[in-house]
């Protein structure tokens, strides 16, 4: 049995020695990580199995931490209340999701600017908690989340995104699951407005190395003692390496061992959960 420690693949029965030789010759682990959240913690409706022990034990070392999601719909404490119900216990404040990513992005392009949201509460909370105002009538920005939009509110985007305002799109994830099956998600309808606009969207959400980055910044640590943990090599791995982090590919989601090797970015580790990982 072999565990992953601080990045490293030890026999489990070394495990002291290991540690006290990482410190001793100042190959300090990271301290620090951000974890994408489906595929990694949860799939579907579902805990992934370790996921809870997992948190516990970072929480319980007091390992700074953020969940990562590209999902924009619901603000940190709908979805810790919403992983509460799967049985795993993240604090609200270890969330961050690209609506909270774009929201920082906004403020630091354009403090107490105007934008038309297209979004749920996630996006909307996020961006009038940074003292934006949310209006239709010649907006900065128009901003679109996920949601049901209706083809007149995507027809007001278009008309505002020609007349000037920016695009900016929280994540580029063309669909995702939904109850009965797929569902477009933020990339499909960016490409929607794209095509009748003329204009191509700026996504912040993974694997815009921008979106990691916000997070360490939200964490006030940085990349070099920190691990990025995701489940896709395309999106996670690659902003993770982007970000100059060290990475953990975990195959509990969508990336299969098979695949890695076609990759131009690798990761550090591979690990079948992360259960397998050592905090
Ligand atoms: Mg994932």
């Amino acid at each position: 049995m072999r565990k992953i420690i601080g990045g490293l693949l030890l026999p489990i029965c070394s495990l002291e020695t290991a540690e006290t030789s990482i410190l001793g010759n100042s190959m300090i682990s990271p301290q620090n990580y951000l974890i994408d959240m489906d595929g990694v913690l949860v799939r579907g409706r579902s805990i992934i199995p370790g996921a809870d022990d997992f948190i516990h034990r970072l929480l319980e070392r007091n390992a700074q931490f953020l969940v990562l999601t590209n999902n924009p719909r619901y603000t940190p404490a709908d979805l810790a209340h919403r992983l509460g119900t799967m049985g795993l216990q993240v604090p609200a404040e270890r969330i961050f999701s690209s609506a909270m990513s774009t929201a920082r992005f906004l403020q630091s392009q354009k403090p107490a600017g105007t934008a038309f949201v297209l979004g749920e509460s996630g996006l909307t909370s996020a961006i009038h908690g940074i003292g934006y105002v949310i209006t239709d009538l010649n907006p900065d920005y128009v901003v679109l989340g996920e949601g049901s939009f209706d083809l007149e509110q995507l027809t007001k985007a278009i008309r505002l995104v020609a007349a000037g305002a920016h695009f900016l799109a929280t994540n580029p994830d063309p669909s995702g699951p939904g109850e009965g099956g797929t569902v477009p998600a933020c990339g499909a309808m960016a490409a929607f407005i794209e095509k009748a606009s003329g204009v191509a969207p700026y996504f912040v959400g993974k694997p815009n190395p921008l979106m990691m980055r916000t997070a360490l910044n939200h964490l006030d640590v940085h990349s070099e003692d920190t691990i990025m943990v995701g489940d896709t090599m395309a999106t996670d791995i690659k902003g993770g390496v982007e970000a100059g982090m060290e990475t953990i590919l975990v195959l509990s989601g969508v990336t299969q061992t098979e695949d890695v090797v076609r990759f131009p970015y690798q990761p550090t580790r591979i690990v079948d959960s992360v259960a397998d990982i050592i905090v």
